[in-house]
Order: C-alpha cells, then sequence, then structure tokens
C-alpha cells in the first residue's frame, strides 16, 4: 500500500531531514512514527502528500510512484489531520467537515448527509451540524478535525500529532474511539507522535526515528521485546521494558518513582496548577515525612471548590496502597480487577515511594508475566 524507497530529504542549507528511508507497509495498517522533536517525522509525512518534495527517493502509494502524480489530485486522495485542530472558525462544523467532499463537488446533500453519518460515529447529535467551532469543547474539535480527514472515504490519512493538545482524559478516550473507528473502516493510517504510550495504544507498526534515520520498525510487541540499540530502550523507558522481560519479581523493581505528588497543606489551586502542568488528572497526597495520605483529583476538587481551600479538607484517605516487596503478579491482578487506574507503592512504614500504572501493565500483562503459565491463566480467569 505504501512504499518509501530510499527516501531522502535535505533543506535548502544543507540539513539532512530525512536520510534514506525505507520502508513498507500492508493496506488497512496503523503506522505510527514516533522519535524526539527534529527527528524528520512531519518531513516524512509530508512528503507522502508532497507538500515537502523528497530530494531523492521514491515513494508509492498501491504501487504508484506519488511523484508522478499531480500533486493536488493526490492530496484529494489523501486525509490528513494536522498538529493544531485546523477548523475554520468562520465555518460552521458541517462546512468544516466537508471542505474535501465539497472540492471534490458532491452535491450539497450528499454531504450533509455524509456529514451527519461521521458525526454519529463519534456519538455527537447532528445538532452541532450548524454550530461554530467555538462553540464546541476542544475534543469536540479534534473530533471533527478526525471526521474531516475521514469525510471523502479516502484510504490513506495522515495525521500528525492530532491529539498533542488535548488534556490526558479526553486524549485517553479519543485514543480509544479513534482505534475502534480505524479497525471498523480499514483505513489505512501513518500517525505521527512523540508520545510512547499513545504509540503502544494505537500502533500496529511503529517507526522508531532518530537524526532522520529509521532506528526500528516493528509491533509494539516485537519492540518491547527486542529494542535494537540502547537509544530505543531509552525512548521507550526502563520501566516498561522491565515489564516486558520476564523474572520480574517485586513492584520495587518495576514502578516509577517519581509519582505526582502535593502536600496536604498546599491550596487546591495549587493542586490544579500541578495537574495542568504535568497533565495528570489526579495526585497522590503526601505530608512532610513523605508518608501517604491519600488522593485528589479533578472532580473532587470541582465538587468542593466552593466550599473548601485546602488539599486537606478535600483528599480521598480511603486509598488503596501495596508494599515495595509485593509481587508484581498481584499487583497486576489487583488493578486490573478493580479498574484502578493506579496504584500506590509504600514502604514498611507507609511512606510513598512509587506508583504502578494501570496503562503501563495492561499490555504485557499476559504474554510477559503470566505468558510461560498459559494453564494456570486459563483456571485463574475462570476461576
Ligand atoms: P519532527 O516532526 O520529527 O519534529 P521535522 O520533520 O519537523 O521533525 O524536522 C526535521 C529536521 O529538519 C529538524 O532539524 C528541522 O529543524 C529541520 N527542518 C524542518 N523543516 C525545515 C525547513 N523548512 N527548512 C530547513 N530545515 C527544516
Ligand atoms: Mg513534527
Amino acid at each position: 500500500m505504501l512504499k518509501f524507497d530510499h527516501v531522502t530529504k535535505i533543506y535548502k542549507g544543507g540539513k539532512k531531514a530525512v536520510d534514506d528511508l525505507n520502508l513498507e507497509f500492508k493496506a488497512g495498517e496503523f503506522i505510527v512514527f514516533i522519535g524526539p522533536s527534529g527527528c524528520g517525522k512531519t518531513t516524512t509525512m509530508k512528503m507522502i502528500n508532497r507538500l515537502i518534495e523528497p530530494t531523492s527517493g521514491s515513494i508509492y502509494i498501491n504501487g504508484k510512484n506519488i511523484l508522478e502524480k499531480d500533486p493536488v489530485q493526490l492530496r484529494r486522495e489523501i486525509g490528513y489531520v494536522i498538529q493544531q485542530i485546523g477548523l475554520f472558525p468562520h465555518m460552521t462544523i458541517q462546512q468544516n467537515i466537508s471542505l474535501i467532499p465539497k472540492l471534490l463537488k458532491w452535491p450539497e446533500e450528499k454531504r450533509r448527509d455524509r456529514a451527519k453519518e461521521l458525526l454519529k460515529l463519534v456519538n455527537m447529535t447532528e445538532d452541532y451540524l450548524d454550530r461554530y467551532p467555538h462553540e464546541l469543547s476542544g475534543g469536540q474539535q479534534q473530533r471533527i478535525g478526525v471526521l474531516r480527514a475521514l469525510a471523502a472515504d479516502q484510504p490513506l490519512i495522515l495525521m500528525d500529532e492530532p491529539f498533542g493538545a488535548l488534556d490526558p482524559i479526553t486524549r485517553d478516550s479519543l485514543q480509544d474511539e479513534f482505534k475502534k473507528l480505524q479497525k471498523s473502516l480499514g483505513k489505512t493510517i501513518v500517525f505521527v507522535t512523540h508520545d510512547m504510550d499513545e504509540a503502544l495504544k494505537l500502533a500496529d507498526q511503529i517507526v522508531i526515528m532518530r537524526d532522520g534515520k529509521l532506528v526500528q520498525v516493528g509491533s509494539p510487541d516485537e519492540i518491547l521485546r527486542e529494542p535494537a540499540n540502547d537509544f530505543v530502550e531509552e525512548f521507550i523507558g526502563k520501566e516498561r521494558l522491565l515489564q516486558a522481560r520476564p523474572n520480574i519479581q517485586t513492584v520495587e523493581q518495576i514502578m516509577n518513582s517519581k509519582p505526582i505528588t502535593i502536600t496536604e497543606d498546599k491550596s487546591l489551586s495549587e493542586a490544579i496548577q500541578i495537574m495542568k502542568d504535568r497533565r495528570v488528572d489526579s495526585l497522590l497526597v503526601i505530608d512532610r515525612y513523605q508518608l501517604l495520605k491519600g488522593y485528589i483529583d479533578v472532580e473532587m476538587i470541582d465538587q468542593n471548590r466552593k466550599k473548601a481551600n485546602l488539599v486537606a479538607d478535600v483528599l480521598e484517605t480511603e486509598t488503596l496502597a501495596v508494599q515495595k516487596d509485593t509481587l508484581v503478579r498481584d499487583t497486576v491482578r489487583k488493578i486490573l480487577k478493580r479498574g484502578m487506574k493506579y496504584v500506590p507503592v509504600v514502604d514498611e512504614r507507609h511512606r510513598l515511594v512509587g506508583i504502578v500504572t494501570r496503562a503501563s501493565l495492561v499490555d504485557i500483562v499476559y504474554d510477559s508475566i503470566w505468558g510461560e503459565t498459559d494453564e494456570e491463566i486459563h483456571s485463574k480467569h475462570v476461576g
């Protein structure tokens, strides 16, 4: 479906942004390009719809060399979602969704029907058709940005950090929604991110780049199991790798030892600020001796903002925590079973020493922790 053949891009001034890229993907794959800022992700993506021309090499879509196509025609055959939401403020939602269908000269009625149908896909009613972008929340606007890329039903869609600007909760639900949508519609997606959690969650194939060069390509599982080199290991994060490897014993070995915390004497506005800065929706509360006191989340703050000022007034003290020497296995089971998003880890004196998150566990639970003992898993799940 999509093939890069010795593709290189050197910008004026001599910067080699993409260096001899060779890749091939099948139709229907969710392909995620990831790497540090400046490694050439956006350049690579924009060469696919010829917003940027390669210096050398060729790109093929369905066996056809795109450099031999008319670029305007090519762009109309490819969906594109950019980093900022990119909705036009003076256009209604319907007009925004229908940009490409309009360019393709679909009749008005067909465009409106298509817009309605798309809104339904993301559980938004047709009441939104005649509203303007500013009347929608950030998450809703981004959904519209995604729908716009789906509108003309192009088989290939490019997305450059489409969820980057969203708060973590909205981002999470949009990722889930979009992954389902992609599967059911069978689109080929090329997606750029710098967020490894996002890549692991969405991708069929992850492409890791550095300084314009391909470092590794593989499924999330392959990359977790066999990172090509130190760079990839570091990029994936020590925490995830330990989890993906066998012989894990205790929670302490896999936990993140820098949980995001606040002390109970701080104000609720300070709590909100930390959540914003660190992009989390809840904080662990400790006292000045590092003892775990409980947690506080956005909802609790929202509900109590009028009546309370301090974290101490609002925090939830009924917090389940695990000891750092607990077996990972048991912790995993606890987290998954209770639907918890994370569990704080404490030492023998109940001082907070780390956190284990659900997101970081789910992917690797079956094959790496319980993998060798299929039968055992089976009996535990049934029993
Ligand atoms: P990423 O999307 O991975 O952050 P880019 O593809 O935007 O990376 O950029 C890759 C490299 O090319 C960077 O070093 C960037 O500074 C450089 N670059 C990007 N666009 C241009 C341009 N128009 N002219 C010169 N250099 C550029
Ligand atoms: Mg970029």
